[in-house]
């Protein structure tokens, strides 16, 4: 029985629902006035429902799509500015018991060389990832209570936040490890994280189960109550995502609203983020052998909608997909991306040995053309991360984002971080360009009070201070 409120994976994620959703959505797909409707209700940035969202996955009406694409542009532009926040991945440990069929850190390869960060090691890729600009990370992790306890990850946190080398500093950890207990995300909590993020991989219990077929992954329930469980723990910045290639797309679709629906209605908040990998190619692991890979439309399509469906939750895309993909989408809902990503166990320090990356990253541009580019796009490449500090977590978060008080908070944050990354690591030309943009940033400040403060704080970073933030 479909329940958004249980706390059981299979009633909160009722594969029935699912269903009746896809053929309530088949019914409806070319049903004017329903799409109507739907579509007035976002235009009243009121979010959308699974089965709302599902009629205009199913639609293909040219000008409804245009409809939807214009909405999800004028929601990004309304909540989130023309602002872009910037992460790297970290990865840390490749150890792993699992047997997830598309990932090469699966057991039984015995084709990689498995690595494990040491401390040292990790202050070497700190380093190197500050001397690009990097403020936030996403730290990644294989399961294994042996090699990578949860000991080695909150130790590995500590170090990344101790290390200040030159003007750098790592300001923000996001977490992405497996699912664990509420005593652990307890832990981490206490260790000062930013969002913990798990991907749901699948929705589908059965497809779940036969791809992740060995492990402590294989529990579905025990993997898709894991936000609970963090949120439990008092972790109320949570991202939710799904591996798009492994199950059909519109299931998915509808199975990680209704999770995020889920997650509002049970704890008051909903994701903080969302991501949408595809499966890439890796050591031993072949998209095209996974049935249900997506094109770029489908998911220019998808991002539009998660965009207009929950529009206070940010959305990542990583460099899993090319520029231009990420050119396609950043104007369609996407909030933040990473850039000069290395999805190996040390790659920001050594070479990359062919068929060590977890995926084949298709953006591979440094991190100064990723900020360069996005400038030429139009929008302020940020390095923000004054929300979480500032105590704006969850449910805070959320209310200055329905506030509209971006412009006056966020848009000025987004500069400052920006500035400093222009005295401390951008090329010329990135340099030249971002000052205009400063500039004329500066002016779009409503409140006056916030104006002139943003002003002074830009003067004090050119004289050489850091860190400020509204
Ligand atoms: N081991 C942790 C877990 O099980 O959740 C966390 C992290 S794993 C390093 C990060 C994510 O990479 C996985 O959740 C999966 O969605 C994604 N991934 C794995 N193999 C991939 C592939 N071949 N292509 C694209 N993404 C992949």
């Amino acid at each position: 029985m479909y329940n958004q409120k249980s706390l059981k994976a299979e009633e909160f994620i009722s594969d029935k629902e699912i269903r009746e959703t896809l053929a309530y959505a088949e019914e409806n797909k070319e049903n004017r006035e329903v799409i109507d409707r739907i579509l007035e209700k976002a235009r009243q940035k009121k979010g959308l429902n699974h089965r709302e969202a599902s009629v205009l996955l199913a639609c293909e009406i040219p000008e409804k799509l245009e409809e939807i694409y214009a909405l999800a542009e004028q929601i990004k532009k309304d909540y989130y500015g023309n602002r872009i926040v910037l992460f790297a991945p970290l990865y840390l440990s490749n150890y792993c018991v699992n047997g997830c069929v598309y990932c090469p850190y699966h057991l039984k390869n015995s084709n990689i060389a498995r690595k494990k960060l040491t401390q040292e090691e990790i202050r070497r890729e700190v380093i190197a990832l500050q001397d690009m600009g990097h403020k936030r990370l996403a730290i990644e992790a294989g399961e294994d209570p042996v090699n990578n306890p949860i000991e080695y990850i909150l130790e590995c946190i500590d170090t990344i936040y101790s290390i200040k080398h030159k003007n750098g500093a790592i300001r923000r950890v996001n977490v992405n490890i497996a699912a664990t207990t509420v005593e652990n995300y307890r832990r981490l909590k206490e260790a000062g994280i930013g969002t913990y993020i798990l991907f749901q991989e699948t929705y589908h219990k059965e497809t779940y189960e036969r791809i992740h077929p060995t492990g402590p992954k294989h529990d579905y329930a025990y993997h898709t109550e894991a936000m609970d469980r963090a949120m439990e723990a008092g972790i109320d910045d949570v991202g939710l995502g799904v591996l798009f290639g492994l199950e059909m797309y519109r299931y998915e679709f509808a199975g990680l609203l209704m999770h995020a629906e889920h997650l509002e209605a049970v704890h008051g908040v909903g994701p903080h983020t969302i991501s949408v990998p595809r499966i890439k190619r890796a050591e031993g692991i072949d998209p095209s052998d996974f049935d249900n890979g997506i094109s770029d439309d489908i998911f220019a399509k998808i991002c539009a909608l998660i965009r207009i469906s929950v529009p206070y939750t940010g959305m990542i895309i990583s460099t899993r997909e090319s520029k231009e993909v990420r050119e396609r989408v950043l104007h369609l809902g996407v909030s933040q991306i990473s850039g000069a990503s290395r999805t190996s166990v040390g790659g920001y320090v050594e070479p990359e040995e062919e068929n060590s990356q977890q995926f084949d990253v298709s953006d591979n541009r440094t991190l100064d053309e990723v900020v360069n580019w996005l400038m030429k796009l139009g929008y302020i490449p940020s390095f923000c991360t004054a929300c979480y500090r500032e105590g704006r977590t969850g449910d805070r978060f959320m209310a200055l984002c329905k506030s509209m008080q971006i412009l006056n908070c966020c848009h000025p944050n987004a500069l400052m971080t920006l500035k400093e990354y222009l005295e401390d690591y951008a090329g010329e030309e990135t340099r030249e360009i971002g000052m205009e943009l400063i500039a004329r940033g500066l002016e779009e400040i409503p409140n006056p009070r916030a104006k002139q403060t943003a002003y002074e704080y830009i003067h004090d970073i050119s004289r050489g201070m850091r860190d400020f933030r509204f």
